[in-house]
């Protein structure tokens, strides 16, 4: 992988401080440590041994639990636990002892939002502990083959067979489950061309996965059929199923509600359209950068990183 270390992708990512501040936000905060890139699936790895996993009740059998990667949500009761995402295969323990925190409910599904390693690199642990792994297709296919993440020098080997969706679906998929209505449907390509949203209906909550960075500017990934125009599309399917109360659950960052997704549509269409603008105009990738089309946004979501890898995202996929 680092032969595919070209010196494009290095200044985009080394030359701006951006890189290290964005791993931070999306909890890769050990990742951010500039190393060999060959090391930074290990050094996440290390972020999911090292981080605790906190746990915030949702509704009486539906909790929110936050650590390393992305955020996660159990639910609980006799017909068995449902656990969404799994994290760094690291964080396994962390995960097994929070859960088992909740109750002695016996394992059921684990359920995958899309394909990245800081949502699937459990699955492993939580299937050999009886879990069966439930996804949209397109993440077993992704997760069986050997996959690269360009804009952040990662190269990944397949997943092994213990980590594999077992039981896949298309579009959608809904059953009663706990008492509640559990529904998972597949979004157009968004952040990737893998993405669901789990909606648990009673409880009025709904895990939307990365297609939904709260409160920071998303990581969208161009290499698996990611767009900004896609990923607006599904934040705004997402908003359309949410009420003034519902409990919405973003891949990173803090739990959010319908008032914060719709400031996260409105962020991500203002910098599409004045990056649009910029490229229709003829500047190029860099000059649109050195413009800084989103410095009265960068307070709000940049938190003192800098938005140069989200342009550049939204200049290649506009
Ligand atoms: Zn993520
Ligand atoms: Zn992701």
């Amino acid at each position: 992988m680092t032969a595919g270390l070209n010196r494009r992708n290095f200044l985009q990512l080394g030359a701006t401080a951006g890189a290290a501040a964005l791993f931070e936000r999306w909890g890769f905060a050990q990742a951010a440590q500039a190393a060999a890139p060959a090391d930074r699936a290990a050094q996440m790895r290390a972020a999911g041994a090292s981080t605790p996993i906190k746990t915030t009740k949702l509704y009486d059998n539906l909790w929110l639990l936050q650590g390393a990667g992305g955020n996660m949500a159990v639910q609980t009761g006799k017909d068995g636990v449902i656990l969404i995402d799994s994290s760094f295969s690291t964080a396994v323990p962390h995960i097994k002892e929070a859960i088992a925190a909740l109750g002695p409910d016996a394992p059921h599904a684990l359920i995958n939002t899309h394909w990245h390693i800081d949502h699937v690199d459990g699955n492993e642990g939580m299937h050999a502990a009886g879990f069966t792994i439930v996804a949209h297709e397109k993440t077993k296919e992704r997760m069986s083959k050997p996959a690269e993440m360009k804009l952040f020098h990662m190269s990944l080997p397949a997943y092994p067979a213990g980590a594999l969706p077992t039981v896949t679906f298309a579009d959608t998929m809904k059953h009663d489950h706990n008492g509640d209505t559990v529904e998972r449907v597949h979004y157009e390509p968004a952040h990737t061309d893998t993405d669901i949203y789990i909606h648990f209906h009673n409880a009025d909550v709904l895990h939307c996965g990365d297609i939904f960075f709260n409160k920071s500017y998303p990581f969208i990934d161009e290499g698996s059929g990611g767009s900004i125009g896609g990923t607006i599309d599904a934040a705004q399917k997402s908003l359309s199923l949410a009420g003034d109360k519902t409990k919405i659950i973003p891949g990173h960052g803090p739990l959010g509600d319908k008032t914060d997704l719709k400031a996260y549509i409105d962020m991500l269409s203002t910098v599409r359209d004045k990056v649009a603008a910029l490229k229709k105009s003829g500047a190029s990738e860099q000059e649109v950068i050195a413009k800084k089309p989103t410095a009265d946004l960068d307070a709000t979501w940049a938190h003192g990183g800098s938005p140069d890898m989200f342009l550049g995202i939204v200049y290649r996929t506009v």
